[in-house]
């Protein structure tokens, strides 16, 4: 009967003298390990809003949204909203992020709140679309990124020339409007979607 209460005894000794095992939150900040996974952080200078990391997020708390515009003439839009009260902090989308560099996992870690709909922040990238039919093509960066990527083979393509040399619609184009013509030769030098550079191809 005496062991058991010495050990005790024992313990309680050395956890008098040892050191402190919890932190003195909120009276002291908290310090953070060094590879913590807090909220996801954009850095809206190198995401290209291709749309990645969209794809690849187990929870929805990334989502987009395509707008071409149309009859009111505003221009076409994708909005990326990051919902971080939704968000699990499993890194899939740093890890797939096409840049490498658009999103990636801050030490941000105090994300409580009252009011779930504040949770979000949504960020709007220019779209380009198919100056033929209207389709969505993708963003514009991601063109201009595709170009700055591909180097000398980015001269195959008028679409990434014309998005680099800054050419790009500003608006949603009339043909969205109006019932797609056919794709003619003299379309070659305008920026259109895969399937109406298909046939072209096949007309040249
Ligand atoms: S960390 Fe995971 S859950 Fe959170 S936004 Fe990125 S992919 Fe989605
Ligand atoms: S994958 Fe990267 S570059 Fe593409 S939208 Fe997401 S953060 Fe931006």
């Amino acid at each position: 009967m005496r062991l058991p209460k010495l050990r005790e005894l024992k313990e309680a000794v050395n956890a008098v003298f040892s050191p402190r095992f919890t932190t003195r939150f909120p009276a002291e900040p908290c310090v953070v390990p060094e590879r913590y996974r807090g909220k996801p952080e954009f850095d809206l200078e190198a995401c290209i809003g291709c749309g990645a990391c969209v794809n690849v997020c187990p929870t929805t708390a990334l989502t987009q949204t395509d707008e071409t515009g149309g009859m009111d003439g505003h221009p076409p839009v994708r909005r990326i909203t990051l919902r971080y009260d939704t968000c699990i902090f499993c890194g899939n989308c740093q890890d797939n992020c096409t840049t490498e560099k658009g999103i990636k996992l801050s030490n941000q870690w105090d994300l409580a709140g009252l009011d779930r709909a504040s949770m979000a922040e949504t960020h709007e990238y220019d779209l380009q679309t198919c100056e033929k039919c209207g389709a969505i093509i993708g963003t514009k960066k991601h063109l201009v990124w595709l170009y700055e990527k591909l180097g000398p083979l980015a001269y195959t393509n008028p679409s990434l020339l014309l998005a680099k040399s800054g050419e790009l619609l500003k608006e949603a184009p009339e043909t969205m409007q109006a019932a797609p013509e056919e794709v003619q030769t003299s379309d070659f030098m305008r920026v259109l979607c895969p399937k109406c550079k298909c046939e072209l191809n096949i007309r040249l």
